[in-house]
C-alpha cells in the first residue's frame, strides 16, 4: 500500500465509523449469536497470498458486527492467535483449536506476559507444595522461591521478579551470550542445597543487547525434569520464526509452558500487541480467577468459551485482534515473510559494509535485523563516535555493553527502509569515524 492508498483507506474507515454511529439505533443492543459462532465462519489458517481491503471490510459486516464486542472480540482473538501460532509452527498444545487445554491471548507488552507467567508459576508451585505439606504457609514458600534468566535477559524479567516478590537470579551466559545447561545446573544445585525452591525460568530468544539465543534444547529438558515453569521471551525475534529458514531458532519450544513475542515490534501490527501462548490455560485461570457477582455471565471458561479477563491483569480489554486480522490478510503469510527477509538481508548488507572497513569489527553473528559493531579500539573511542552519530541527528543508534566492550547497534526496523538508506547511513558513520579517528590521532 502506498501513501495515497493509506490516505484513501483511512478516509473510508472514518466514513464507516460515522455511518455506524448514524445508524446505531437500527442495530441490536445484545448480539443474538451463540458462543463459538465465529470460528466456523473463518478459515483455519492465515491466507498465504494477500487479500483486498474490500474483502476484509465486507467480512466486518458479515462476521464481526453480528457478534458485536462480545463474543466477537474474544473469539476473533482466539482464532488470530491460532493463525499466528500456526504461522510459527508452534506445537498443537499451544493452540486453542476447538477443545484444547492451551491457547493464545494478546497482552499489552512482553513485560506483562513475563509477569503473568511468573505469577501463574508462583501460584502453581505454591498450591503444589501446600497440597503436599499443608503446614506450609504461603509466606514461607514465597521466601524460598527462586527464578532464573540469563544475564542477558531484558530488564522487564528482573522487574517481574520484583513485582512478583520472588528472587530472580541471573545465569552467566556463555561466549555467545547464550544461557546453557551447565550454568543453569550449577545454580540449581547451589540453590537447592541452600534450601531454596527453583520454580521459574525465562529463556530469551533474541536478546535486546545483541540478539543472542538461549539454548532451549538444553535448558528446556532441565526445566521439565525439575518441574520449573519455562517461559520464552522472544519479544523481538519471534516474528522471524514465520520464515521456515529461521524456525529452527524456536526448536525446543515444546519444552515451554508459555511463549511470547511482540507482533508490534516486527510483524507490522501497530502497538500494542504482544502475543502469548500457554499450554495449560488452567494454570493462568487458576492463578487469577475471581468471580464477583457483577461479572457473572453464566458461561464458564472452557472449550469454546474463553474468558480472557482470567488470563491477564486488567479486566477490560480492547479489540486488538482486528488489527492482526487486517494485517495477516492484507499481506498474506508470503508478504509478511518477504518483509522479514528484506530486513534480514539489509542487516547483512550493512554487516558486509562494516566488514569491508578494517577500522571496524563485527561483535556478534548477525542472525536477524540487528548488527552489533564497533571501531577497533577503546570504549572511549566508540562512545565518542556514538555521541557524534546521535548528535548529528541523521540516524539514531542505541548502544550496549557486551561484557567489557561498548558496542554500537544498527537495527533495521522501519517499514519503509531500503538499501539506499543503509548505504547512506554507513557513509555517514564512516565520515564521522574519520573525524573521530583523526582527533584521536592528533
Ligand atoms: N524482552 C525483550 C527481549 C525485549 O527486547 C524487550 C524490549 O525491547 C522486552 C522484553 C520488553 O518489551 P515490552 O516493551 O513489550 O514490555
Amino acid at each position: 500500500m502506498d501513501a495515497s492508498e493509506f490516505r484513501r483507506r483511512g478516509k473510508e474507515m472514518v466514513d464507516y465509523v460515522a455511518n455506524y454511529l448514524e445508524g446505531i439505533e437500527s442495530r441490536l443492543v445484545y448480539p443474538d449469536v451463540e458462543p463459538g459462532y465465529l470460528r466456523p465462519l473463518l478459515p483455519s489458517s492465515a491466507p498465504e497470498e494477500p487479500e483486498t481491503f474490500e474483502d476484509i471490510i465486507g467480512d466486518i459486516e458479515r462476521i464481526i458486527m453480528p457478534g458485536a464486542a462480545s463474543p466477537a472480540c474474544t473469539e476473533l482473538e482466539t482464532v488470530m492467535l491460532d493463525w499466528l501460532g500456526k504461522m510459527l509452527r508452534l506445537p498443537d498444545a499451544f493452540l486453542a483449536g476447538d477443545a484444547s487445554l492451551g491457547g493464545g491471548v494478546i497482552q499489552g507488552s512482553a513485560s506483562e506476559a513475563t509477569l503473568v507467567a511468573l505469577l501463574a508459576a508462583r501460584t502453581k508451585v505454591t498450591r503444589r507444595l501446600q497440597a503436599a505439606f499443608p503446614e506450609l504457609t504461603q509466606a514461607a514458600i514465597m521466601e524460598k522461591l527462586v527464578a532464573y534468566s540469563s544475564d542477558q535477559a531484558h530488564s522487564s524479567v528482573e522487574r517481574a521478579g520484583l513485582i512478583g516478590g520472588v528472587k530472580l537470579k541471573p545465569i552467566p551466559s556463555d561466549s555467545n551470550f547464550s544461557m546453557r545447561a551447565a550454568a543453569l545446573q550449577e545454580a540449581l544445585q547451589r540453590d537447592k542445597a541452600a534450601g531454596l525452591i527453583p520454580f521459574f525460568v525465562v529463556a530469551t530468544l533474541g536478546t535486546t543487547n545483541c540478539c543472542s539465543f538461549d539454548n532451549l534444547l538444553e535448558v528446556g529438558p532441565i526445566c521439565n525434569e525439575e518441574d520449573m515453569w519455562l517461559h520464552i521471551d522472544a519479544a523481538y525475534a519471534g516474528s522471524a520464526f514465520i520464515c521456515p529458514e529461521f524456525r529452527h531458532l524456536l526448536d525446543g519450544v515444546e519444552f515451554a509452558d508459555s511463549f511470547n513475542f511482540n507482533p508490534h515490534k516486527w510483524l507490522l501490527v501497530n502497538f500494542d500487541c504482544s502475543a502469548m501462548w500457554v499450554k495449560q490455560r488452567k494454570d493462568l485461570i487458576g492463578a487469577f480467577k475471581l468471580d464477583p457477582v457483577y461479572l457473572k455471565h453464566g458461561h464458564q471458561d472452557s472449550g469454546l468459551i474463553t474468558d480472557y479477563r482470567h488470563w491477564q491483569i486488567p479486566l477490560g480489554r480492547r479489540f486488538r485482534s482486528l488489527k492482526m486480522w487486517f494485517v495477516f490478510r492484507m499481506y498474506g503469510v508470503k508478504g509478511l515473510q518477504a518483509y522479514i527477509r528484506k530486513h534480514v538481508q539489509l542487516a547483512h548488507e550493512f554487516e558486509s559494509l562494516v566488514r569491508q572497513d578494517p577500522r571496524f569489527e563485527i561483535c556478534m553473528d548477525v542472525t536477524l535485523g540487528l548488527v552489533c559493531f564497533r571501531l577497533k579500539g577503546s570504549n572511549q573511542l566508540n562512545e565518542t563516535l556514538l555521541k557524534r552519530i546521535n548528535s548529528a541527528r541523521k540516524i539514531h543508534l542505541v548502544p550496549c555493553h557486551l561484557r567489557d566492550k561498548f558496542v554500537l547497534r544498527f537495527a533495521i526496523c522501519s517499514r519503509e527502509v531500503e538499501s539506499a538508506h543503509v548505504q547512506r547511513a554507513w557513509q555517514h558513520i564512516r565520515e564521522l569515524a574519520d573525524e573521530v579517528l583523526s582527533l584521536d590521532r592528533a
